[in-house]
């Protein structure tokens, strides 16, 4: 049952035939594990926690620095310097009392993440690299949760939302690159597309939540410069991990 501060708090949004009571009595039983708390990250928590989920845990192991805040938008000028978990913990728990925020510091790897992992309903990739959403796509498949998969770069983006024993899976998609290119340097980048980007993300975990339409089996192609919007529909690989 909702408190009558609930229903007060997420009355808008109640009030859509989408949602309703029930859909946001669901909402605030989710769990959601983040992995990365920059530029997809920032957005992805803020309208996550908004939305009133039960609980989001934030992995990530980077400190603010000035060139982050063009499009990191938990951080201000005052962060600098500062563990970005910590925070992130300190504004998305002001932001909304009502969700748990969990933070850990650390890297992410295959066995480093299974202490994250227990109860959670979803497992989303706000990294800002390959082998991370690779790795991601990995576990959510291994443990059979529910997954959202972004990447950005300049004015263009792709995501999709895989539910492992389902549908197609991230590594159905792409190939793993064999040798991840350290030295590439940072990549160009406006604050808007991971704005959306990870609004989308968000978006994506709360319509999956409801039942509602979704990107399982659909990558959306996102190019900002001509504003234009692409789904390309996917199939399930048979020799892919999440046939086996
Ligand atoms: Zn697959």
């Amino acid at each position: 049952m909702l408190s009558k501060h609930q229903k007060e708090r997420y009355s808008r949004q109640i009030l859509s035939p989408f949602i309703g009571e029930d859909g946001q009595e669901k909402l605030s039983k989710i769990k959601v594990l983040q992995i990365g708390a920059g530029g997809l990250g920032s957005p992805f928590a803020f309208y996550l926690v908004a939305v009133g989920i039960r609980e989001l845990t934030i992995i990530d192991n980077d400190t603010v620095s000035i060139s982050n805040l063009q499009r990191q938008i938990l951080y201000n000028e005052n962060h600098i310097g500062i563990e970005k978990i910590q925070v992130a913990k300190e504004v998305l728990s002001n932001f909304n009392s009502e969700v748990t925020i969990n933070v850990y510091k650390d890297y992410i790897d295959e066995n480093s993440i299974k202490k994250y992992i227990i109860d959670q309903d979803f497992i989303v990739d706000c990294s800002d690299n390959f082998k991370t959403k690779f790795l991601v796509n990995k576990i959510a498949v291994e443990y059979n949760l529910k997954c959202v998969i972004a990447g950005i770069k300049d004015f263009f983006g792709q995501i999709m939302t895989i539910d492992p024993k389902r549908t197609a899976c991230y590594q159905c998609v792409f190939n793993e690159p064999e040798t991840i290119n350290q030295e590439s340097g940072p990549l160009p980048v406006i604050g808007v597309t991971p704005g959306i980007l990870g609004t989308l993300e968000a978006l994506e975990v709360i319509k999956t939540s409801l039942g509602l339409p979704n990107l399982e089996n659909k990558l959306l192609m996102v190019n900002l410069i001509n504003l234009m919007f692409d789904k390309i529909d996917l199939v399930k690989n048979e020799n892919c991990i999440c046939s086996r």
